[in-house]
């Protein structure tokens, strides 16, 4: 099946992941998902590890691993690993996109690379970046197993920022599209503006007081001024 763009399978589920799901693949496999949407958010600061954590061994040493800034982490090879907090779902990217009118937050964790920069604008299943094993990896997989359990993380947060099932977005069953295809299609129904209206005006006006001074009125994005013959 693909997932997030590529042949993965799901090797831990939302129903106990919770707040979202894991899928595995090729390591520097490519990500992307369907649709047309915004980045708005990356990471991209971590370097891949050379192994991952036993995950049997992180769940039976949590609370001995668990420092003030992060986990002290022994590797599937044996190595020391510190992982601090903030480096736990390592690189990401985080998108956002509607679907029916309803915003969608997208985020893929444990990157290897990120292409893509907070601003640009996504479309036609663009590489949005590589499947890697940065943060905190944790793997069941044994050590002759040179994936060292890289995955995607893949949490899909809905407009009030409760977690909701990834898998219809990874599949992409549920396909994203920018909030401004519907606010087009407002435009085209909005009722023609009225003549005053029209006759406001947006930018700098230059005019001299009668102080002999030159003087800026100055108008703000969204601000309106009128322009009043005299009546008498
Ligand atoms: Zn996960």
């Amino acid at each position: 099946m693909k997932y997030v763009g590529s042949d993965r399978t799901i090797t831990l589920s939302y129903e106990n992941h919770q707040t979202a799901e894991d899928y595995a693949g090729a390591m520097s496999s490519p990500l992307c998902l369907k649709g047309t949407f915004k980045v708005v958010k990356t990471v991209t600061k971590y370097k891949v590890h050379e192994d991952s954590i036993n995950y049997n061994q992180f769940l039976s040493n949590q609370q001995n691993w668990k420092r003030n800034g992060g986990y002290q982490c022994t590797t599937i090879t044996g190595k020391s690993l510190f992982v601090p907090s903030d480096e736990l779902s390592g690189n990401c990217v985080i998108v956002e996109g509607y679907v029916n009118g309803q915003k969608y937050q997208i985020g893929l964790h444990h990157m290897e690379n990120v292409y893509v920069q907070v601003g640009d604008v996504i479309q036609d299943e663009k590489v949005l970046g590589t499947q890697g094993n940065t943060g905190l990896v944790l793997s069941g997989k044994a050590l002759t197993d040179r994936t060292y359990g890289t995955h995607v993380h893949v949490e899909v947060k809905d407009a009030n920022g409760n977690y909701i099932n990834p898998r219809p977005f990874a599949s992409g069953e549920m396909v994203l599209s920018l909030e401004e295809d519907a606010q087009s299609k407002e435009d085209l129904q909005e009722p023609p503006k009225s003549d005053k209206e029209k006759e406001t005006i947006e930018g700098i006006l230059l005019f001299t007081c009668p102080l002999d001074d030159t003087y800026f009125l100055k108008l703000q994005k969204g601000e309106k001024l009128y322009l009043v013959k005299p009546t008498s």
